[in-house]
């Protein structure tokens, strides 16, 4: 693999690693290395290192990694992790203030006890709010941009612009620019306009959500969610359970008998190549056999190892 040029920075306060193994930035816990991994100290070193990056320098970002699929051969460039950094939440007047890097389950609490309404889905949700911005993620009837007063975002040139929604265009598990472009720069807070409501309700529905979770989907194992979108007025759990796909392992990665839609990875022990291969052989199974084309909803990044 070519090692990449070293890069100069000035006055930074994270930590800046090189050839960074990025599988335990992964909920899949598998994936090969970044050529520069940051994490930054805080919001203003986060856009301190950014400024100073090349404009032709490829750049990552990550949050908790629930919905990512790092191939084995690595990522070129530079990934920006943010959970451990970003972790501002408060109440900004009637809305709910939460940095990128917060878990949105933290949020789902957070609104709940300040007698908020409407934050309980993201409880089940294991990533950061950067990502679930970026993903629209949602469940049980929630969706995250619903609920989006403002973002913040970070341009490539270490400069901050605050958006409404009416500046994307947002469908399911999807978030484009209003021009129909891929986002921009990087998510680095929302304002939240939660609706008042009743605190111990939310709790309460906050523990059904998660019992329900803890019955239906195999949270004892390496695994990124559902892996597929649900195709239109159908579920992919239901059309990969129909297929007899429950158990089909390739190497180490096995689709989910709890969850069809769940590729798990015990012990972290199968490559991305193995998930990859095993999402390629559900697709091409579920393709023949009902005529649907899944797609998938994890983000595939990275270079295959050579
Ligand atoms: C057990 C389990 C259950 C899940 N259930 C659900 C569910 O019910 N509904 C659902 O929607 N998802 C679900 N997911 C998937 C995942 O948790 C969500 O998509 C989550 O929002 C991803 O957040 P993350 O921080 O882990 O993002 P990552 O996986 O780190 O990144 C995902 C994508 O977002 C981008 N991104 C991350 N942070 C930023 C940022 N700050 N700015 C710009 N782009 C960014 C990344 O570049 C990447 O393309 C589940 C996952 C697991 C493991």
């Amino acid at each position: 693999m070519m090692m990449a040029e070293p890069l100069r920075f000035t006055a930074l306060r994270g930590t800046l690693s090189r050839d960074a193994s990025l599988a335990r930035y992964t909920s899949w816990r598998c994936g090969g290395p970044a050529d520069r991994l940051y994490v930054p100290a805080d919001r203003a070193d986060l856009a301190a290192f950014v400024g100073q990056l090349p404009a032709e320098e490829p750049l990552t970002v990550i949050g908790l990694g629930s919905n990512l699929l790092v191939r084995d051969g690595g990522v070129r460039g530079t990934v920006v992790a943010l959970h451990a950094a970003l972790g501002a939440l408060a109440q900004d007047g009637e809305l709910v203030h939460a940095e990128a890097g917060v878990a949105s389950p933290k949020v789902a609490r957070f609104a709940a006890l300040h007698d908020r309404a409407g934050a309980e889905f993201l409880a089940g949700i294991p990533g950061t709010i950067g990502g679930a911005l970026a993903m629209n993620a949602g469940c049980y009837g929630g969706e995250t941009w619903r609920y989006v007063a403002r973002v913040e975002v970070l341009q490539r040139d270490g400069r901050f612009v605050v958006r409404t929604p009416d500046a994307y265009r947002i469908g399911y598990r999807s978030v484009r620019l209003a021009d129909g472009g891929p986002p921009d720069g990087l998510f680095t807070a929302a304002w939240f306009a939660f609706p008042p409501g009743d605190g111990h309700a939310a709790r309460e529905r906050i523990k059904e959500l998660l019992r329900r979770r803890i019955g239906s989907q195999p949270l004892d194992l390496p695994n990124a969610g559902s892996v597929f979108r649900n195709p239109e007025g159908d579920h992919a759990a239901r059309l990969i359970e129909h297929c007899g796909l429950k158990g089909f392992a390739i190497g180490g990665a096995r689709v989910s008998e709890k969850h069809a839609n769940f590729i798990v990875n015990p012990g972290g022990a199968g490559t991305a190549a193995d998930i990859e291969a095993l999402i390629e052989h559900v697709r091409a199974t579920v393709r023949l056999r009902t005529g649907i084309e899944l797609e998938p909803e994890v983000r595939i990044i990275g270079e295959a190892a050579p």
